[in-house]
């Protein structure tokens, strides 16, 4: 059970200024935005990592990313492009135990990421 500022978000118990929602899904905005835009696209139901997802999350997992390609296509950056990111615990820089899916767009990406 994972208790995080996400999980607050869902149950609005803190302000979000959020951009998406479905019965599974809630997307909002990066409050420290990386890129001209930077959404989170988060599971409703809190799966801590991509270490603790396991196949019975595969659908919710292949929804967070549809969502986020909806979205960017929705926003007109399928053409340009965009980048969607998950990481993970510490090498990966994860600071939210809540898993995300990030979406940047807006700019041009480089790789690799720092
Ligand atoms: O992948 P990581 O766990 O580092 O991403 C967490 C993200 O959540 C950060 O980009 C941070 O800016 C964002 N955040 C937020 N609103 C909060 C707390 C964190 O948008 N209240």
């Amino acid at each position: 059970m994972t208790d995080t500022i996400f999980a607050k978000i869902v149950r609005r118990e803190i302000p979000a200024d959020i951009v998406y929602e479905d019965d599974e899904v809630l997307a909002f905005r990066d409050l420290n935005p990386q890129a001209p835009v930077h959404v989170l696209f988060i599971p409703k139901r809190a799966i801590a990592t991509l270490n603790d997802a396991t196949a019975g999350d595969a659908e919710l997992l292949g929804k967070l990313l549809l969502a986020a390609a909806a979205y960017a296509k929705a926003q007109g950056f399928a053409q340009d492009g965009y980048r969607t990111v998950v990481n993970t615990n510490t090498h990966g820089g994860q600071t939210v135990f809540h898993i995300h899916v990030h979406l940047l767009a807006g700019r041009h990406m480089t790789w690799p990421p720092g």
